[in-house]
């Protein structure tokens, strides 16, 4: 397996199935070599924003709609062609290109489970077109793994919504032209996640790492960019909200949605967690190209160190479990686009392969050597951009005990 990857430069050729996906791939590829890839060390060296070039030309191909029903303007291709193509854009860049599809599918599914009519009609088609890029708020400075315990408050007034409080870890916020953001609109305490609602919050686009917007009624949100190792391109921020005014419509299932927003998040994340499967498959098919070309080429005692059964070895164990998060994560795809609801295997599709692009990322820079720890290689890259993917949608303790380990619980017990 070791000399094959290295033969073939680690290239993956995985045996799909559906033509579409196969044709998506080899689109998504080229457009991911040749327009992504170029820019990334760039974005990544200087912390810069993701070119609008960049969203222009993925909302021409239709990446943003991938999971849109047709009815709302989307290409309602189903969940694996959108996670082939996730897949393909990480490979290039996390951030730049292969992070942009999963606030979109988060907000999506949120809106197709739980949005009334009027709402899924209003925000569908934007989305889908890339007109409107979307942040998702639910963490806050305080409040991370126990969601049911968030702060920020939303209350009634003036034919909407005054939003009060702190949120953390924003990502894309500066960018975004929406966030849906998870607010308190019970008061009581005792309510915990049944007081929660889930608003869909308008906001100006800003480039850079800070920004203020000033509502005309006196309504502020505050962002500022923390700064990060990698996964660099999108920024993500702390935000303050003080009395930040978003219309009553704008609460999703309106009136039917008030205290639904815990759940309705949590519809969400499963997308986002299968989004994660392939983006994280992507981190890890990146790295294993880039092992497998510097153990063809590198040269020491007198060969190239991939002629070494050591570093054979190394890149065939490296391309199983590439292999294995891959099809871990069509198989979530799979499992989704049959039944809406099956969150199981797309938790653990972004608990395995999260875990993989970790390990392949860093097997990859030992065999890198020296050269692996220089950011002119950009396996240095896929380090650090490797390890946020087991923090976010469910820090990963929290992933395989409250998520994956209870559904099977209550699978038995039922
Ligand atoms: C780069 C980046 C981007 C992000 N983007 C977004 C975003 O766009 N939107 C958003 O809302 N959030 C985002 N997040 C936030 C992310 O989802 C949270 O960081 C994550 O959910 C964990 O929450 P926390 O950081 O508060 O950790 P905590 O909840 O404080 O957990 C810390 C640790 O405590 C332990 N722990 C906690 N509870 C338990 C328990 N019950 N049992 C056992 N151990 C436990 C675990 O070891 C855990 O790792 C982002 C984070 C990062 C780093």
């Amino acid at each position: 397996m070791g000399r094959e990857m290295i033969r073939g430069r680690g290239a993956n050729n995985a045996w799909l199935g559906p033509d579409v996906a196969v044709m998506a791939r080899d689109s998504a590829r080229q457009f991911a070599r040749k327009e992504v890839a170029p820019l990334a060390e760039r974005i990544h060296r200087h912390d810069e924003l993701v070119p609008e070039a960049i969203i222009r030309q993925m909302a021409e191909l239709g990446y943003f709609g991938m999971s849109v029903p047709e009815e709302y303007g989307g290409q309602g291709m189903g969940n694996l062609v959108m996670i082939v193509i996730t897949e393909e854009l990480s490979v290039a860049s996390l951030a730049s290109a292969g992070s942009l599809i999963t606030r979109p599918e988060i907000l999506t599914k949120a809106l197709l489970k739980g949005g009334t009519e009027a709402q899924k009609r209003k925000w569908l088609p934007p989305i889908a077109s890339g007109e409107l890029m979307v942040g998702i708020s639910v963490t806050e400075p305080d409040t991370g793994s126990d969601v049911a315990s968030i702060r920020c408050r939303a209350e009634r007034g003036d034919g909407g919504w005054y939003l009060n409080g702190a949120k953390a870890w924003c990502t894309f916020a500066g960018r975004a032209n929406v966030l849906a953001l998870l607010a308190r609109t019970n008061p009581d305490p005792k309510a915990g996640a049944r007081g929660l609602s889930l608003f869909i919050v308008p906001k100006d686009a800003f480039p850079g790492h800070e920004f203020e917007m000033r509502q005309s009624g006196g309504g502020v949100l505050h962002g500022k960019a923390d700064a990060t190792p990698g996964y660099r391109g999108m920024h993500s921020f702390t935000l303050g909200l003080e009395r930040y005014l978003v219309p009553a419509e704008n609460l999703i299932g309106e009136q039917a949605g008030e205290g639904k927003g815990f759940y309705l998040q949590m519809q969400g994340f499963a997308a986002g967690r299968l989004q994660t499967g392939g983006r994280a498959t992507g981190v890890a098919q990146a790295a294993l190209e880039a092992t497998a070309t510097y153990a063809a080429e590198r040269k020491q005692f007198g060969g190239a160190i991939g002629d070494f059964q050591l570093t054979q070895h190394k890149l065939g164990r490296m391309a199983t479990h590439v292999a294995a998060a891959r099809q871990l994560t069509y198989a979530a795809a799979r499992a989704m686009d049959a039944d809406e609801t099956a969150a199981l295997e797309a938790a653990m599709a972004k608990l395995f392969a999260s875990d993989v692009a970790v390990w392949v990322t860093q097997e990859g820079q030992l065999v890198h050597g020296g050269w692996g720890y220089a950011e002119e290689f950009a396996i240095s890259r896929y380090v650090v951009d490797a390890l946020v993917l087991p923090i976010f949608e469910g820090v990963k303790p929290i992933l395989e005990l409250k998520v994956i380990a209870r559904a099977l619980l209550g699978e038995r017990a039922g």
